[in-house]
């Protein structure tokens, strides 16, 4: 067990002003593997005043120089790419394989995204008589979960660099470790002192203390909906800018005439991936009534072919969650056609992948987010049955369409009230914007759009 007793503000790893510390521990075996400090108002103090101290010169420098640093900070994730993969592993309990490919890999592909958006973005441009300055929105508090630990962050801090903002980054109390390796890398890549300040604490105390901090021009916060409008509430009381990116209940449409069986298989993958705890998940497979039985039958039998293969959920409050809305799926008149609502093994965060069938889209497991291995079948009529049911949640943040063709499932895509639609199992897009519509949030990350959030516009007549 490692004890960490130091915070990165301002450039260097310096002393937490309060003497609590935060458990990490490993959901596989409930270990506590390391401790770090329990940040307090004082030190979100100091990050912040360290970042606005930082400001005016980052925000001065040349995008070029910008773009360099992104780049060693790719290069400096490249190089502790393991490092980072074991460490996931470690305190979010992934399985290495998916540490490997998607929790290490991703922040890579994003930083050097923004290390080319930031050398080739038009940072000023020309209407009419005016010149429009694309303008740094200033000091950045980012509050980010553990889903996706270091994914979240970087989502953040790679295009808040990229536009000259500077940052302040409060992780979830369950993954802090591996945003200490991205403060590493940042320090390495030759990112100055202030620009990256990192603050390990727990939500009610360092989150809302950063959120309400008046040094903080945007608060970047992604998680659950009810912290999510608590943040925007504080935001909104002081005239600050807010980013959100919330919760979802995506739907997973196959239309007639889809190849039912690869729908089905890359669905039951989806959900199951990262144990179920990613928000964009496709945690609703509607099907057409013709077609229902044998979906559940391809569902329940690829869900009984994880068994060992995905991970513990993050913590054992996320775990006797998931397992309550199983439960509440039987209660309430679901039929259980793979896993359960009983934990798998003795030690660790485990829950079942689980798949149920007769789902109707007003039960609860239809309707709330589980954030779990948990699938829920429905049943449609037609099509525009199909898009009633899909979008009947308060939620609107992703989603999938299999046809028979790419017209037909772009057309019903269109359609649908969300953010991001995969036609016929397009593949992720670290490019692509990504966020919600409706109860999912406020804003883009990724990509071009993830990068506007972070400037705002001064224009000058001539
Ligand atoms: P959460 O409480 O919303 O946590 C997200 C972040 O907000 C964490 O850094 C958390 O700190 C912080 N936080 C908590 N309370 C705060 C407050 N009052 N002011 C400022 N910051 C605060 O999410 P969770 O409890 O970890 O997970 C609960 C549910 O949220 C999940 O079951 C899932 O449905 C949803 N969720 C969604 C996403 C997503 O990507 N959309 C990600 C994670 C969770 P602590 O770590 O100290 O709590
Ligand atoms: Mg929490």
């Amino acid at each position: 067990m490692k004890a960490y007793d130091g915070m990165y503000i301002d450039g260097a790893w310096r002393p937490a002003a309060g003497p609590d510390v935060i458990e990490v521990v490993d959901p596989a075996d409930g270990q506590v593997i390391a401790t770090v400090p329990a940040g307090t108002v004082e030190d979100v103090d100091a990050a912040v005043r360290a970042a606005r101290a930082a400001l005016p010169a980052w925000a001065a420098t040349a995008p070029a120089e910008r773009a360099a640093r992104l780049a060693a900070l790719r290069d400096a994730l490249v190089a502790r790419q393991d490092e980072i993969a074991r460490t996931v592993t470690a305190e979010l309990g992934a399985p290495l394989k998916l540490s490997q490919t998607v929790h290490a890999a991703v922040p890579i592909a994003v930083a050097g995204s923004y290390a080319e958006l930031a050398a080739t973005y038009p940072f000023e441009e020309r209407t009419g008589n005016s010149t429009v300055l694309h303008e740094p929105v200033g000091v950045v508090g980012a509050i980010t979960p553990w889903n996706y630990p270091l994914h979240q962050i970087v989502a953040k801090a790679a295009p808040a660099l990229a536009a000259g903002c500077t940052i302040v980054v409060k992780p979830a109390e369950d993954t802090p470790l591996v945003a200490r390796l991205l403060a590493e890398a940042m320090h390495e890549a030759g990112v100055p002192a202030g620009v990256f300040n990192l603050v390990t604490g727990l939500g009610p105390v360092a989150g809302q203390a950063l959120a309400e901090h008046p040094g903080v021009d945007l608060v970047s916060f992604t998680g659950s909906t009810a912290v999510g409008r608590r943040i925007g509430a504080v935001a909104a009381a002081a005239v600050k800018k807010v980013a959100l990116e919330l919760g979802g209940k995506s739907a997973n449409v196959i239309l007639p005439g889809a190849d039912l069986a690869r729908a089905v298989n890359v669905g039951v993958a989806n959900v199951m991936s990262n144990s179920g705890q990613t928000c964009s998940a496709w945690t609703r497979m509607l099907v057409h009534r013709d077609q229902y039985d044998e979906a559940v039958e391809l569902a329940a039998a690829a869900a009984a072919k994880y068994g060992d293969r995905i991970g513990p959920l993050v913590n054992a409050t996320q775990q006797e969650r998931v397992l309550g809305y199983i439960e509440k799926g039987v209660a309430e008149g679901a039929r259980l056609v793979a896993g359960g609502p009983d934990a798998p093994r003795e030690r660790g965060c485990f829950v079942r992948p689980t798949v149920f069938a007769d789902v109707t889209p007003e039960m609860t497991i239809a309707q709330e987010e589980i954030f779990g291995p948990v699938l829920s079948v429905l049943r449609y009529e037609d099509e525009e049955d199909a898009l009633r049911i899909a979008n009947g949640t308060v939620y609107g943040l992703a989603g999938a369409v299999w046809a028979a063709d790419e017209a037909r499932a772009t057309a019903f895509a269109r359609r649908m009230e969300t953010g991001q639609v995969d036609i016929n199992g397009g593949r992720f897009n670290p490019l692509a914007p990504f966020g919600g519509y409706k109860q999912s949030g406020v804003g883009r990350e990724l990509g071009v759009h993830g990068l506007t959030e972070y400037l705002q516009t001064k224009s000058l007549q001539f």
